[in-house]
């Protein structure tokens, strides 16, 4: 019989004390064997804390600078070859949101090296149920050893935002946008995140759940006290964990379903080993949660036929190029949609049915002969709309960095 995975709770009672915070960080971790079960001598390790959106720590949108500093100095202690920690928000770089949420100074006093996650890979895993190649941050391929550190928090879309979403931030800034448009079922998102996180390997999370944030999530809501900080190796043990904790069961979270349906982690928690306290002592009955998530992109003010059509403008269609198309059908066996929404030997023009394909190009990943390119719209080609959204996302990174956005954060 395979052991349960430990999922290890400590107790913390606020950010004050830094050296509480370091204590409770390595109580956390001892049930696992301590930092030197993750990080071997000389390796280098990147932090992904979570840097959603620029705002002040005690809004409690980003992981505490407090909880950051402690695990750099876990790792460090560990001897790693190097720590550096990023992430690629959704609005500016993680340096300009560090800036707000105090983790500059974290760098500055640890040495650790910020990064902003920009640059991409493509990664390839076989296992993963919706894409097998994946774009990543290129500095998962620099590091050894990933370590996530998120916050515990309420989010509108996934109902609940924790160690496993955390990951989603490895795909840089405005890449993002576009992974909502193509994927704007939330299971299908859902399964997405998975992937990053079967591709990605976090080796350990450590969790911010100190004080989480409750009601709209992941950067309106309430800061809530929980008094905890959690670690474990299995990402979605610490979620069901976590979740437990603020009363939302893992049926009502949609990355924990997707986990159980690809047989990522344990889900239940008969199947864990709870450590430091029981989720019944620590459980918060009235902790406010999402009563009816949103769809990301209805959050947009926007009639629903002019996100149609916004979604059609920037997500490229598959395509076939018929001379080089072998007949072999992998595109329309390999398609998730029922029936498929590519059909390789209808008439020309006809293959694609851009009604009900959700552009998740298995198609073309699953294509032999290189016959199905992506191709942008018509208008994407003439005013390059993807390369207008990065700008727009370049100019509110900086704008960010020049405006005093604590003043209005902080009312
Ligand atoms: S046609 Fe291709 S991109 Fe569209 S849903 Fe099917 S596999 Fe995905
Ligand atoms: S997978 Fe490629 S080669 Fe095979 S039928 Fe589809 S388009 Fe043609």
């Amino acid at each position: 019989m395979t052991a349960k995975p430990i999922v290890s709770i400590a107790l913390l009672d606020s950010y004050d004390d830094a050296a509480a915070v370091r204590a409770a960080v390595k109580t956390a971790l001892e049930p696992l064997g301590g930092m030197a079960a993750f990080v071997k001598p000389g390796q280098r390790v990147l932090l992904k804390p979570n840097l959603v959106a620029p705002a002040k720590p005690e809004l409690a949108v980003t992981t505490h600078p407090a909880i950051l500093k402690a695990v750099i100095e876990e790792v460090q202690e560990a001897k790693a070859g190097s720590v550096s920690f990023g992430d690629g928000p959704g609005v500016g770089t993680a340096t300009s949101v560090s800036r707000l949420a105090g983790l500059v100074q974290v760098a500055e006093e640890t040495h650790a090296k910020l990064v902003d996650f920009i640059a991409t890979k493509t990664y390839e895993n076989n296992d993963n149920r919706i894409l097998k190649h994946l774009d990543l941050t290129d500095q998962l391929a620099e590091n050894d050893v990933l370590i996530t550190l998120p916050k515990l928090k309420t989010h509108s879309q996934m109902a609940f935002t924790c160690a496993l979403k955390n990951q989603y931030g490895l795909i840089p800034g405005m890449a993002k946008a576009q992974f909502h448009f193509r994927f704007q079922n939330r299971d299908r998102l859902a399964d997405l995140v998975v992937d990053i996180n079967r591709t990605a390997a976090p080796a350990l999370a450590i969790v911010d759940a100190v004080i989480g944030m409750e009601g709209p999530g992941p950067n309106s809501g309430t800061p809530r006290k929980i008094g905890i900080v959690i670690a474990g190796a299995d990402l979605a043990a610490v979620d069901t964990v976590a979740s437990a904790i603020i009363n939302l069961p893992p049926e009502d979270i949609p990355i924990l379903m997707a986990a159980r349906r690809a047989d990522f982690g344990a889900t239940r928690l008969e199947d864990i080993d709870v450590r430091g306290g029981t989720v019944e002592q620590l459980k918060i009955p009235d902790f406010e949660l999402i009563k009816a998530p949103a769809n990301i992109m209805r959050i947009l003010p926007l009639p629903k036929a002019a996100l149609k059509w916004l979604r059609a403008q920037i997500v490229p269609r598959p395509f076939i190029i018929k001379g080089k198309c072998v007949k072999c059908l992998r595109c329309q066996n390999g398609c998730p949609i029922k029936p498929p929404a590519i059909t390789p030997l209808a008439p020309a023009g006809k293959e694609l049915n851009s009604k009900t394909c959700i552009r998740c190009y298995c198609c073309h990943e699953f294509c032999p002969a290189k016959a199905i390119v992506l191709k942008k719209s018509l208008l994407d080609r003439i005013f390059h709309i993807q390369a207008l959204c990065r700008g727009i996302h370049r100019f509110l990174g900086w704008l960010v960095t020049i405006i005093p956005v604590n003043k209005f954060i902080a009312k």
